[in-house]
């Protein structure tokens, strides 16, 4: 029998268009191990919310590599020694994984080839990250170029089908998922996730036949949060139980305006992760040096800020389309693409809380918290980015809530506003008992921002 070898899975839970899983099943007997290190230097350990979607990710995946006389192998602690150990274990030394980006899983890579004979392969993303390049051969960091260029390179390789494995003479020990204690208990913040999501590769797939017959409408029902019209994929792409290439070609060559703008921000995605790859502290310094001397309200020092940054996170600002989205987040451990910006605006340009307190509570309270799409698009939001828009545009939470008719949006988050008509649901004249008066007056609030930008400005 031909040596086995290790799949080392990270952010690619799944069997089917998975090169790793494909090289080792072509050698010889396939050991899939995955290493839950929440304590490696430098290392950011996925947040709660993102806990939970693992744990039943990972449950499907033991049930699905079961179910094919497979096994998954859990070890945890650091990476390199986790897997040399399971190595030494099984007489092996090939360990096969897809590249990963965020810095952190650069580190262990590099770990891991240290010890071991380790074989990288791409597909967690459309093109390998740094690979799309400009015309003086550097990568890109403007959106709609990188775009133009990575669309050229399309399609994408065809999918790769699931592997047949084949079990190695003898299994190493394995944790038992249950004892990682991934799920909460007590309290179950997370009871509202299991009835909004279904963990793993088959309902990823679901996930995606389902948005299949809607991605006609996209163009114009993404932008709208009381409806249904993004496809939801997100935390199924972040933890790769469903791969790019694999959405890529569902689309079958469709040219409408729905699967064309699907299309691109797909490939946002990529372009998130060819900022991480350029700026690997993307999720924790401004890549534009004003932003750290910007006199943010500091909620470790102002207690006004940190009650605010409280109401923030518990939706409670007394704006009614940002109360909706935050409570949508908690809730559901999810929130609507066009509410996260009007959500994300407000407390960087309202409150004037620096964008790296709201981009933590995303990463503890998303199920698809990314460390690039998450560092990108608050850097975007900021005005702070590589590609972002101006710090002087500042969203109107009101208008925006009353343009993309966010009505029963917000009935369905904010009970204490249900009975209001949509003339009032916006921004109630009369507030209902029991919710909150506007933390900040918009135009007070917008001053107050373009006044501190200004004066960073002159400082730089
Ligand atoms: C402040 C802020 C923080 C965000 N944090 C995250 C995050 O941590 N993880 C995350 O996956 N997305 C993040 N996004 C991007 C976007 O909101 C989500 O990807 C999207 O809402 C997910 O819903 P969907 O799968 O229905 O998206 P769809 O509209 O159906 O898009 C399909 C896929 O394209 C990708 N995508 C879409 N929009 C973006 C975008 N703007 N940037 C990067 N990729 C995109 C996602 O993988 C998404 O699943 C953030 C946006 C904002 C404004």
């Amino acid at each position: 029998m031909p040596a086995a070898s290790i799949v080392w899975l990270r952010r690619d839970l799944r069997l089917a268009d998975q090169p790793a899983f494909h090289a080792a099943a072509s050698a010889g007997p396939v050991i899939p191990v995955y290493v839950l290190d929440d304590d490696g230097a430098g290392r950011r350990k996925p947040g709660g919310a993102a806990r939970w979607w693992l744990h039943h990710s990972l449950a499907a995946l033991e049930r699905d590599l079961d179910e094919r006389g497979s096994k998954l192998i859990l070890r945890r602690g650091d990476a390199a020694a986790a897997l040399a150990a399971v190595a030494r274990a099984a007489g092996i030394a090939a360990v096969h994984a897809l590249h990963h980006y965020e810095p952190w899983e650069i580190a262990a890579e590099k770990a891991v080839a240290g010890a071991l004979d380790l074989t990288l392969h791409d597909g967690a993303y459309l093109a390998p990250p740094l690979t799309v390049r400009t015309g003086s051969d550097k990568p890109y960091r403007i959106f709609t170029p990188f775009w133009r260029a990575l669309g050229a390179t399309m399609p994408p390789a065809d999918p790769l089908p699931r592997p047949h494995l084949r079990a190695p003479a003898n299994w190493p020990a394995s944790d038992g998922l249950d004892d990682w204690h991934l799920v909460p208990t007590s309290p179950d913040w997370a009871s509202g996730f299991a009835k909004e999501w279904r963990a793993g590769e088959i309902a990823a797939h679901d996930q995606l036949d389902d948005f299949l017959h809607r991605v006609g409408d996209y163009e114009e029902d993404r932008n709208l949060p009381a409806r249904d019209g993004s496809s939801r994929l997100s935390p199924h792409l972040h933890w790769g139980e469903i791969s790019p290439g694999q959405v890529w070609h569902a689309l079958a060559g469709n040219r409408g305006k729905g699967a064309d703008t699907f299309r691109s921000e797909l490939a946002w995605r990529d372009f998130a992760q060819n900022l991480i790859a350029q700026f690997p502290d993307y999720g924790d310094e401004p890549y534009r040096p004003e932003y750290a001397r910007l006199a943010w309200r500091d909620p470790m020092r102002d207690a006004a800020a940190a009650a605010d940054l409280k109401a923030w996170q518990r939706g409670r600002t007394g704006y009614p389309i940002v109360d909706a989205g935050m409570r949508q987040l908690w809730a559901t451990g999810w929130m609507h693409n066009r509410v996260r910006m009007i959500a994300a605006s407000f407390l960087v340009k309202h409150l004037l809380i620096d964008w790296r307190h709201g981009e933590r509570w995303f990463w503890d309270t998303l199920v698809d918290a990314d460390y690039g799409n998450n560092a990108t698009n608050w850097q975007w939001i900021a005005g702070s980015g590589v590609d972002a828009s101006l710090f002087s545009r500042i969203m109107a939470p009101l208008v925006q809530s009353a343009k993309f008719a966010a009505g029963d949006y917000i009935r369905h988050w904010v009970p204490e506003l249900a009975k209001l008509p949509d003339a009032d649901i916006h921004d109630p004249a009369d507030r209902p008992r029991g919710y909150p008066e506007p933390l900040v007056d918009h135009r007070a609030a917008r001053e107050r921002a373009l006044a501190a930008y200004r004066h960073a400005r002159a400082a730089s």
